[in-house]
């Protein structure tokens, strides 16, 4: 049995989208065979299987899925091309390949939305500590930039600790170098 491709605390239900490649879709079997009912079903079932968590997967229940499809009744009828996609994973749900890979590029781009804005204020509340000067040379005019004193690049945190106020003109000059070795 496969093992679930995406992580089981995964949740887009806040999402109020799901972004469908609009060739993929209407070039796909099931779109293109299905009945009307089926279609229905299988559309309901990918919006479903968004929102559940984890994003993508859906459980594996009879009775459960003839509601969340809104088949009803015709659930029987139409399972079979509305699950279309869809695998049983070792968790015992099922879970459709491709909502699970556009799942994981959704967690991906909010996440790197996130650490923008995290960078972002953590900067304004590096300048605020250093009352808006560089802390190499005492300007106040800025350009102000956001300087590592350890350098990122030589293992320096983005703790607030290593972070310090420069204007461009000395993070510039510093560049990849700790204090005491610019300072030489
Ligand atoms: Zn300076």
């Amino acid at each position: 049995v496969k093992q679930a491709p995406v992580p089981a605390d995964l949740d887009l239900s806040s999402l109020d989208y799901l972004p469908l490649m609009v060739n993929r879709l209407l070039s796909s079997d099931t779109w293109l065979l299905a009945t009307g009912d089926e279609a229905k079903a299988a559309v309901t079932l990918w919006c479903r299987a968004w929102h559940q968590v984890p994003a993508g997967s859906l459980p594996s229940d009879d009775r459960l899925l003839a509601a969340l499809s809104g088949a009803g009744s015709k659930w029987k009828k139409v399972k079979a091309v509305a699950l279309r996609g869809f695998t049983v994973c070792e968790d015992g749900r099922l879970y459709h390949t491709v909502l699970c890979a556009i799942a994981l590029e959704e967690q991906r781009k909010r996440l790197a939305h996130l650490s923008r804005r995290m960078a972002t204020g953590l900067r304004a509340t590096v300048f605020e500590r250093d009352k808006f000067t560089c802390v190499y040379c005492g300007d106040t005019e800025g350009p102000f930039e956001c300087d590592h004193v350890i350098p990122a690049s030589r293992g320096g945190t983005f703790s607030l600790e290593n972070l310090a106020t420069a204007c461009r003109d000395c993070n510039q000059e510093k560049g990849a170098r700790t204090p005491e070795e610019w300072r030489q």
